[in-house]
């Protein structure tokens, strides 16, 4: 009788855990002494060298995942990640069903300041023009006229000014589109004039596929950072803290050195 009461607690007992875990929050791990927490990380993995995906493993990887894993080492968390499409980044953060976004993702955005919090920054970019190695008419964004088409990814800041240049009439199309690859896709068809994306997305691509070239300037300075959840002090103490450990010992050198 005894034996048996005290089965029935445990399986009581048991049950109540087992429930505990099934909680909102994408974190897991209670953050009790010596458990090591699981962030959840998202990101749009058409993007490499920040942001791709292993042809044979099918994993997510790239400059950004290892970052952020080494920043996780320090620290002593766990990140896992998930794909999705870019512009659902901030809101998956915003209700909570995702931690972190790892998607070099432009931290001087006022606009998404408003939404997330970033981290310090990790690596200065900026828009390029990109148009078929071929075509001889275009050298910049301003030879872009009033009939071309021009494609870039959906929620990025390429996408931003691609708008800005169809709102002011000087193209007739902004194609706005899921993944930097189709982009290029488009690009490589004909089927757009140009695409406007991060320069050193566009010059891996350069480096791996011919038939297309960079034109003209870069169009603007950005900078990416990790997003975190507004208000979430805790996990982005501990990105900071991590990325300057990963800085000053040595490791981030030897990632731009891997990737780049
Ligand atoms: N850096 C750009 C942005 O922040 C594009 C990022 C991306 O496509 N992953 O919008």
């Amino acid at each position: 009788m005894k034996m048996k009461k005290i089965f029935a607690l445990l399986l009581a007992l048991a049950m109540v855990f087992a429930f505990a875990a099934c909680g909102e929050e994408a974190a897991e791990g209670n953050g009790a002494e010596g458990e090591v927490v699981t962030y959840k990380a998202v990101t749009e993995p058409t993007f490499p060298p920040f942001d791709t995906t292993d042809e044979n493993t099918g994993e997510i990887i790239g400059f950004d995942m290892d970052l952020m894993n080494a920043i996780a080492e320090d620290q002593g968390f766990k990140v896992t990640y998930t794909a999705m499409e870019f512009d659902s980044l901030i809101p998956a953060v915003q209700s909570g069903s995702a931690d972190i976004i790892t998607a070099g993702m432009n931290a001087e955005d006022p606009e998404r300041q408003e939404k997330v919090d970033f981290s310090n920054t990790y690596y200065d970019s900026g828009l390029v023009v990109v148009v078929k190695k071929d075509n001889k008419t275009i050298n910049g964004m301003d030879d872009l006229t009033a009939d071309m088409k021009v494609a870039s990814q959906i929620g990025t800041t390429g996408a931003d000014q691609t708008k800005a240049l169809f709102n002011d009439g000087k193209i007739k199309e902004a194609v706005i589109l899921n993944g930097f690859d189709t982009c290029m896709l488009q690009l490589k068809n004909g089927d757009v004039n140009a695409v406007i994306i991060d320069q050193p997305v566009a010059k891996a691509y350069m480096a791996k596929q011919d038939g297309v070239k960079i034109v003209g300037d870069v169009l603007n300075a950005e900078s990416y950072g990790f997003a975190v959840q507004k208000g979430n002090k805790e996990l982005l103490d501990k990105i900071n803290a991590g990325l300057q450990n990963v800085i000053d010992n040595g490791t981030y050198d030897e990632l731009i050195e891997k990737w780049f």
